[in-house]
């Protein structure tokens, strides 16, 4: 079995677990037993730093100190424009990929967020003994491809391949074995340092919807935290008569009192905040209602976005069934009251609300290995799914890891001339040929009316539903002629066979992809060899005799290599037969335009009374 780690790679904080041989998922501490990676990333002229040691100095070394490199991850340059006001550190200008100036080099945020994956791959590494290559890891429900994207080119980078990206709700999900519920809705409330996110699920035989997604990307646990800095700073001027608020040191120093005072007080009903400054020494004594008081505003700007999600989704709250909280600043208790009063319900809280996202990745990573064999679960598709065309090559209309529902519409058209059936052949897999993939479905379009080839359009869509199912299409568009078939997918499928056709794909990349080259150049010198036939038989007689044994010669040429399996000799024949077909396709073409030109006139007479 191997192995393969669930990663949470956060906008404040990151952290690897895995399921151990007791089947429980756990966070993977590092060798401090820290188990919260702060996603900050230094870079020093001793060398790169990360975690908790960037965070530290963030301070010292504002403009080389990368944090929250999660709201750059698979943007562009225009699209940050906003987000780059709120950081120290330096982004250069540029229309397309971000790029961040750190002296004087660049980076680009899949760079940054490789060297928090990569810390945290050697973190598991040092648990567990031995290397690790793969990982699961999980991404807001609201990244795009991009983003998603990004997120897989950092994993590449820190040397772990990213097996599946996972969408933060359906980890934390995942985590309280909701996927276990025959059906259900369930949403996910995630507030953090910074962000707030709700999303609205629906799972339905182990497989997650998402339904809509909403929040706010700039309100967290730091507001509340400067709520409570505010108040002391006021009270502080009332009680010693000094006003530190353009004090940096001193707002700081309130700024961690602060933090760690509303912490305490999650779980107890006061405490005393002690800060020895300069000149004296600050102690308050602080009760939860008072920071009740000072927060309540902030919480109640949650609710706002989780009714319009739950709008969205064309629900009421009472409809949803179970709540899970995510995100540190959810340990508050004002927090999850306002929740369940909004909900109605009690939510879920035994999991650590810092370690669900990671817990839940861990539970796929699990499945994935092979460690749960008797369920397959997914909110994406495994495998990629096409249908073969000429010569055995895949055409892919949904790819791997597309999230479910989707659909795709691709055109195909015919090779032969006068043909009027095709045989649509559903496939599975990764590999370029359809020999090498799975085989999903076989059916017949028929009825298509006789037509020279590349003439019949032929719309394939290919619709996968919330549950997994495949409907296939092939209607052909002039006679309306349609053709269609339903599969499961994942029928019999074990997530141990997906994984292992997964990485057959990457064994194989290579050859597969010279054997895809080669049969399309050889079939692209079949349609121009069928063309340039077709060509010389209506307009052989434009020419001479010298030009025809020219074109008959390169023809012959052609033919000869054709199945040589030499593909760059396929491909320059090719071009050499265009070459000497140029002056036919000229005068052919000539012929047709004085054809057009002379009806035209013709047209012309007839109108005239
Ligand atoms: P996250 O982004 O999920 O790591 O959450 C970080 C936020 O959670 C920070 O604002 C922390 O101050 C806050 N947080 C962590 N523990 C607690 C706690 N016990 N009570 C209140 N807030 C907390």
């Amino acid at each position: 079995m191997s192995r393969i780690v669930g990663i949470d790679l956060g906008t404040t904080n990151s952290l690897v677990a895995h399921v151990d041989a007791a089947g429980i998922p756990r966070v993977i501490p590092d060798a401090e037993g820290r188990r919260l990676l702060p996603s900050v990333v230094a870079y020093t002229p001793a060398g790169i730093v990360v975690g908790e040691a960037a965070r530290r100095q963030l301070a010292r070394n504002p403009a080389r100190t990368i944090y929250s490199v999660k709201r750059f991850m698979g943007r562009g340059g225009e699209d940050v424009r906003e987000e780059a006001r709120h950081v120290p550190f330096e982004i250069a200008p540029s229309d397309e990929v971000v790029r961040i100036r750190v002296g004087d080099r660049e980076v680009t945020p899949p760079e940054v967020s490789a060297e928090i994956l990569r810390t945290l791959k050697q973190q598991a590494e040092a648990h567990f003994g031995e290397p690790v290559h793969k990982a699961v890891i999980t991404v807001p429900a609201y990244f795009n491809d991009a983003q998603r994207q990004a997120t897989k080119d950092a994993s590449r980078i820190a040397g772990l391949e990213a097996l599946r990206i996972v969408n933060e709700p359906t980890a934390a999900s995942l985590a309280y074995g909701l996927q276990k519920l025959a059906q259900g809705l369930i949403a996910v409330y995630d507030l953090g340092g910074g962000t707030f996110d709700i999303s609205i699920l629906r799972v339905k035989d182990g497989v997650f919807e998402v339904l809509a997604t909403n929040g706010n990307t700039h309100l967290g646990g730091d507001d509340f935290d400067r709520a409570l800095v505010e108040w002391l700073l006021a009270d502080i001027k009332a009680v010693h008569g000094e006003d530190l608020s353009s004090d940096p040191e001193a707002v700081q120093e309130l700024r961690l009192g602060a933090e760690a005072a509303k912490c305490r007080l999650s779980s107890e009903e006061r405490t005393t905040l002690t800060i020895p400054f300069e000149r004296f020494t600050y102690r308050r004594e602080i009760t939860r209602a008072e920071l009740e008081r000072l927060i309540a505003a902030l919480v109640d700007q949650t609710l706002g976005p989780c009714r319009l999600a739950l709008k969205d989704a064309g629900l009421t709250p009472d409809q949803v069934g179970e709540i899970v909280l995510v995100g540190g600043s959810t340990r508050v208790p004002l927090v999850r009251r306002r929740v369940e009063e909004l909900f109605g319900k009690t939510p879920h809280s035994q999991l650590n609300p810092d370690e669900v996202v990671a817990l839940g990745a861990a539970v796929q990573a699990h499945i994935l290995a092979g460690g749960i064999t008797d369920m397959l679960l997914l909110d994406v598709t495994p495998l990629s799914l096409g249908i073969e065309t000429l010569g055995g090559i895949v055409s892919v209309l949904i790819s791997r890891n597309t999230t479910i529902p989707t659909m795709a519409k691709e055109y195909f058209t015919t090779s032969v001339d006068g043909q009027t059936a095709v045989d649509m052949h559903v496939l599975q897999g990764e590999r370029e040929l359809a020999k090498d993939n799975r085989s999903l479905a076989r059916f017949d379009l028929t009825g298509i009316d006789p037509m020279p080839a590349g003439m019949p359009k032929i719309e394939v869509t290919f619709l996968i539903d919330a549950n997994g199912m495949l409907q296939v299409q092939a209607r052909e568009q002039r006679t309306g002629k349609a053709a269609s078939i339903e599969v499961k997918p994942t029928y019999g499928l074990s997530e141990a066979q997906v994984a292992q056709m997964v990485e057959d794909s990457f064994t194989h990349a290579e050859a597969d992809v010279n054997a895809r080259l080669l049969i399309e150049t050889k079939t692209e010198a079949e349609t121009v060899m069928n063309h340039v036939r077709r060509a010389l038989a209506q307009g052989g007689h434009l020419m001479s005799a010298e030009e025809r044994s020219l074109i008959t010669g390169a023809l012959d040429a052609l033919r000869a290599v054709e199945e040589s399996g030499d593909r760059d000799a396929i491909r320059e024949r090719t071009i050499e037969l265009n070459r000497a077909t140029e002056p036919l396709a000229q005068r052919m073409m000539d012929k047709a335009l004085r054809d057009a030109v002379t009806s035209r006139r013709a047209d012309d007479i007839l109108k005239r009374p």
